[in-house]
């Protein structure tokens, strides 16, 4: 075996997966990619001819994560060993890698803007209830004073009523006295006639 790591994936691929014999299987009975059982349903492979990992995992997952377009599908999905060097990217896919984190930050500002609005929304509803509140208490705080003013001028009127009254009862009993002194003034004037 080189010491070196494959080249590629599909050199990784070609010589470093091992197919495991469904017997042999009896303590690694699940993928750690799908949880499904391995064995004749779910074919395993171990890792072999790599420094530091022998993992063994469902053939077509194994395959299928390097194969995949993840940025880690170089690594094992269990202890993350890097199982064969990584070509680096070419010009045309660090353009559209560019391209795409453009796209991402863009989005992400339009989102960020978007909760921006959603708070200030938010917080000029809070501020209108908040103003209608005060305006509700200073609307109540009003009715309150003139429902007591016109309890207090109800008072006043009843008072002067009560005054009017008294008054007048005063007149009728000041013109009786000078009713009565009239009769008493003419009964005089008569006798002194007679
Ligand atoms: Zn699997
Ligand atoms: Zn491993």
């Amino acid at each position: 075996m080189p010491s070196s790591l494959p080249s590629n994936s599909e050199d990784f691929l070609e010589h470093n997966l091992t197919n495991i014999d469904a017997s042999n299987l009896a303590l690694l009975d699940e993928c750690y990619i799908c949880h499904e059982e391995l064995g004749t349903n779910h074919p395993a492979s171990q890792i072999t001819g790599i420094p530091d990992c022998s993992h063994v995992f469902g053939h077509d997952c194994l395959v299928a994560w390097i194969s995949s377009s993840n940025v880690n599908n170089n690594t094992c999905p269990m202890c993350r060993t890097i199982l064969y060097t990584k070509a680096l990217p070419s010009v045309d896919e660090i353009v559209r890698l560019t391209a795409s984190l453009r796209r991402l930050v863009a989005r992400m500002e339009t989102l960020e803007g978007m909760v921006d609005t959603a708070t200030r929304l938010g917080e000029e509803g809070r501020e209108e209830r908040r103003q209608q509140r005060r305006t509700a208490q200073r609307t109540e705080g009003e009715l309150q004073r003139q429902i007591e003013e016109l309890q207090r001028q109800g008072q006043e009127a009843r008072r002067t009523e009560g005054e009017a009254r008294r008054g007048a009862q005063e007149i009728r009993e000041v013109g009786r006295t000078l009713l009565l002194e009239v009769a008493r003034l003419r009964q005089q004037r008569d006798a002194d006639l007679d």
